[in-house]
C-alpha cells in the first residue's frame, strides 16, 4: 500500500481547491479503492466529497431531470421521477453491478470510473491509458469486449458504465464544476456522448 492523506471536503470550494492540488475525489469508493489496492492508482491525497450538496434528483422547468453526482445508483434507479420520466435510466442502473454496489456507488463515480480493460488493471502489462507511451497490450491480446468503433491505434478500451449509454442515448448533459479561466469557478456543460476530455487545468481556482 502506498501512503496517502485523507481529507473530507466541507464544501465545494474546499473540494475544488483540493482537486486542483492533485487530490482524488472519493465518493462511494467502489472503483477507486479497488484500483488503489491493485496499485493501478496511487493518489497521494484522497478527498472525501460525501458531504457535498449533490444528493438531489430534481425536475427542471423544461421537464428534464437533474441528478446530483452523489446520488447513489440505487437511489437514482428507484426514484419515482426517474422511473416515470426516463425509465431507461432506471433499467440501465438496475442491470449494473450488484445491489450492494448500487447502494454504495454514486452516479458521478459511475460515469468517472476507469475502464475495465484487463490490461489497464494489470500493472505488468503495457497500457497507454495507465502508463502513457507504454503501448496497448489489448491490440493483439484479449480484446473481446473492446471497442470496434470510435477507438484509436493507442487505445481500444470502452467506457464501462451502463448508465452512460442511457445518458448518451438521451443526449444528456454533464455539468462539470472546476477552476475557471477568470475570477471564479467555471461550470462547463459537456454532452454525455462527447469524446473529448475536459480542458486541462490551467491554474488555481479563485473567487
Ligand atoms: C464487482 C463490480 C462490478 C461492477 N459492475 C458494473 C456494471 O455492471 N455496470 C456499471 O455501470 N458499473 C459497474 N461497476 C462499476 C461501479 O458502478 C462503479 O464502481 C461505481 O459506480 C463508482 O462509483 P463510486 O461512487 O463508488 O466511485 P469512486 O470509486 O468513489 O470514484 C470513481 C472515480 O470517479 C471519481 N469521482 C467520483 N465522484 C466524482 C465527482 N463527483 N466528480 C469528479 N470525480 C469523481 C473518483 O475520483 C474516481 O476516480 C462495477 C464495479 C464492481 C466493483
Ligand atoms: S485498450 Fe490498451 S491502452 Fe486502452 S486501457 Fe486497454 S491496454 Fe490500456
Amino acid at each position: 500500500m502506498h501512503p496517502f492523506t485523507y481529507a473530507k471536503a466541507a464544501d465545494m470550494r474546499e473540494a475544488l481547491n483540493a482537486g486542483w492540488r492533485g487530490g482524488r475525489y472519493l465518493a462511494g469508493g467502489t472503483t477507486l479503492v479497488d484500483l488503489m489496492r491493485e496499485t493501478v492508482e496511487r493518489p497521494g491525497m484522497l478527498v472525501d466529497i460525501s458531504a457535498l450538496p449533490l444528493r438531489e434528483v430534481t425536475v427542471t422547468e423544461r421537464g428534464g431531470l437533474r441528478i446530483g453526482a452523489l446520488v447513489r445508483m440505487a437511489e437514482a434507479a428507484a426514484h419515482p421521477k426517474v422511473r416515470v420520466l426516463y425509465p431507461v435510466i432506471s433499467e440501465a442502473l438496475e442491470l449494473s453491478a450488484s445491489a450492494q454496489l448500487r447502494n454504495m456507488a454514486t452516479i458521478g463515480g459511475n460515469i468517472m470510473q476507469r475502464t475495465r480493460c484487463t490490461y489497464f488493471r494489470d500493472v505488468t502489462a503495457a497500457c497507454n491509458k495507465r502508463e502513457p507511451g507504454s503501448g496497448c497490450a489489448a491490440l493483439h491480446g484479449y480484446n473481446r469486449s473492446h471497442a470496434i468503433l470510435g477507438s484509436s491505434d493507442d487505445c481500444v478500451a470502452t467506457h464501462p458504465s451502463d448508465v452512460a449509454v442511457a445518458f448518451a442515448a438521451l443526449e444528456a448533459t454533464v455539468h462539470v464544476l472546476g477552476p475557471g479561466r477568470g475570477t471564479a469557478y467555471g461550470l462547463r456543460r459537456l454532452p454525455a456522448a462527447a469524446r473529448q476530455h475536459p480542458e486541462p487545468r490551467t491554474g488555481p481556482p479563485q473567487g
